[in-house]
């Protein structure tokens, strides 16, 4: 299945640094996306590690077909899978280690979604609350569950999504990649169909546009670029208060089978 790619970020109206960082390596099918945060430009030094160290993981995963035996991951999961996750690991132990050779740097953290695809799946690992979202047959789901102290009390029934999002300690994450010495990486696999749209994004963008406007915005379109510039301009126009990062990945609808079956849906 061939799947078009794209990425875009902006510093938003509030903020003087860009503390988001992405990569999109469309080759190797790798979407990163990552919110540093820390003291003295420290954000930006650990979200631009986090993605380069993941990419590089991944590159070198790839090309030698060796996974690294980092962290502790469910045997069902594929090689891919436990590439990227463990690439996440790794990516935490550098940041940690930097953090703790600089006191400048002590305490920088960043969040990281990452996506690897494959074919007809992908896989995805997250730490913090940088989000994964599938946009299919018109419908917008969040794959990832947020790692902050709000979405764990919506998670056990104590607040509402609507008092979460008001909520002042919306911004408090529970995990975050680079803190510490160990970080526990959340990973998944999940089918790949032809239409979807990737969309995996910072904060920037989820806390100035509900999901029902951003699913409003992907049932326009579905070229990668376009999505990540309206998408980007969108959280500036309603008051870029964050750093604002967005990238997107469009599966094609290209077979004469999908065409077919799209046209006996449409007779029925
Ligand atoms: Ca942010």
């Amino acid at each position: 299945m061939k799947v078009l790619s794209a990425g875009l970020t902006d510093p938003g109206l509030v903020r003087k640094n860009n503390e988001d960082a992405f990569r999109v390596d469309e080759t190797a099918g790798l979407l990163v996306v990552a919110d540093g945060m820390g003291g003295h430009a420290a954000g930006e030094v650990a979200s631009r590690m986090a993605v380069d160290v993941v990419h590089q993981q991944v590159l070198q995963g790839l090309k030698t077909g060796k996974i690294p035996a980092l962290g502790n991951f469910s045997k069902d999961l594929s090689d891919r899978a436990h590439l990227l996750a463990s690439s996440l690991v790794f990516a935490n132990d550098m940041i940690y280690a930097v953090s703790q050779d600089s006191p400048e740097k002590r305490g920088m953290g960043t969040t990281i979604v990452a996506v690897l695809l494959n074919g007809s799946k992908f896989a995805v690992a997250h730490v913090g609350d940088s989000r994964l979202y599938v946009f299919r047959n018109g419908n917008l789901t969040q794959i990832t569950q947020d790692h902050s102290l709000v979405a764990e009390q919506v998670a056990k029934g104590l607040l509402t999504s609507e008092q979460a999002e008001k909520s002042e300690i919306k911004n408090v994450l529970t995990r975050a990649l680079g803190i510490g010495p160990e970080v526990e990486v959340d990973v998944n696999e999940a089918d790949l169909f032809p239409g979807d749209v990737v969309l995996l994004c910072t904060d920037g963008l989820n806390k100035m546009a509900e999901d029902s406007t951003i699913r409003e915005e992907l049932a326009k379109l579905s070229d990668p670029e376009k999505i990540c510039d309206n998408l980007v301009r969108m959280a500036v126009d309603r008051g870029g208060r964050d750093n604002v990062t967005v990238v997107a990945a469009v599966a094609l609808r290209s077979g004469l089978k999908e065409r077919v079956s799209g046209f006996f849906k449409k007779k029925k």
